[in-house]
């Protein structure tokens, strides 16, 4: 897309700002959360909600790790029909407590119009699925409904064409829409999909627009969730969102991409020194609920809490 004649209106970086840094508006999501400034904000937890005890586990390591934002599918958009397709409504109900008992917010998706209302009752960011990128009926009312908003780049969807379906939120009344590129379809097999990380790049120089970046469907292998975290954050993602369950093999969807709660916060620890190395911040795991042992592993040889860069205003 020119730069000169851009499609996008509302979404497009303000020209004269292209040569200042930080480009990025932050986007605020509670009174002490923002996502897009200094800090690289992580969003965790189960693909899909699958019940109370799974999810407070998973809410309470996730957040003592270091996560600020609890991720997790009450309505799940699957390819076939025969699939579990989420609690629904129990779903919801499950994750308003679990967020009443551990105290962070949370990130859900909302499939179709008739949900918006439920939805943004308990949300405190929609998720847009892929699925669901050019939905813009769905778009539009998510535009009316007073939550931020977690845009999901489609599969097959350009860079372009993700600014474009952000311009219908806002151009609808809302301003708080934070972009996630979560991998494209390529020939490649050997991921599910191919994490884009010049898009990163790419939309953080085109748009104030936050971006997160979502390594679990990226490579749809668990194995591959570290790597592409460190490049995500390295290309300048200003977060992630990361599968996370009690016991990935027995997942109810995305079995083969879940972490283990170990294995998050594993993905933690290293990215804290990739964040450190471009000079951002991260918030590093709860030491009071860790075992001694596990403390000192996640001690850098460096101060991670470096002061945050000059302060934007929060969309
Ligand atoms: C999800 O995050 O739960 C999900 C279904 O991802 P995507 O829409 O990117 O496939
Ligand atoms: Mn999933």
């Amino acid at each position: 897309m020119s730069r000169s004649t851009p499609e996008y209106i509302l979404a497009a970086l303000p020209t004269h700002q292209i040569a200042s840094l930080p480009h990025t508006r932050p986007v605020r999501v509670t009174d002490t959360l923002s996502i897009g400034g200094s800090e690289i904000v992580i969003a965790a937890g189960p693909c899909s909600i699958e019940g109370f005890d799974m999810l407070l586990a998973s809410a309470r390591h996730v957040k003592a790790a270091g996560a600020s934002l609890l991720r997790g599918g009450a309505f799940k958009p699957r390819t076939s029909p025969y699939a579990f397709q989420g609690l629904g409504d129990e779903g919801l109900v499950i994750m308003a407590e679990v967020r009443d008992r551990t105290g962070i917010p949370i990130v859900t998706e909302v499939l179709d119009t008739r949900q918006v209302d439920r939805v943004a009752q308990i949300a405190d960011v929609m998720q847009v699925g892929a699925r669901n990128m050019q939905n813009f009926a769905l778009l539009a009312e998510l535009g009316r409904c007073g939550k931020p908003v977690l845009l999901k780049r489609g599969a097959s969807a350009r860079v372009a064409e993700l600014l474009l379906a952000a311009e219908h939120i806002m151009a609808n009344g809302n301003d708080r829409v934070i972009l996630c590129e979560r991998g494209i379809r390529t020939f490649e097999t050997g991921t599910r999909y191919t994490l884009d990380i010049s898009a990163i790049a790419v939309l953080k120089h085109e748009t104030h627009l936050p971006v997160l970046v979502d390594p679990s469907h990226a490579g749809g292998r668990s194995d591959l969730v570290m790597p592409l975290s460190l490049a995500a954050i390295a290309a300048g993602a200003d977060g992630l969102i990361i599968e996370v369950h009690p016991n990935p093999p027995a997942a109810l969807s995305d079995a083969d991409q879940q972490l283990t709660f170990e294995q998050f916060s594993d993905v933690m620890k290293q990215s804290a020194r990739v964040a450190f190395a471009c000079d951002r911040t991260i918030k590093l795991p709860d030491l009071n609920t860790r075992t001694a042992a596990e403390s000192t592993e996640i001690s850098p040889p460096f101060d991670l809490r470096r002061p945050a860069r000059d302060k934007v205003a929060v969309a």
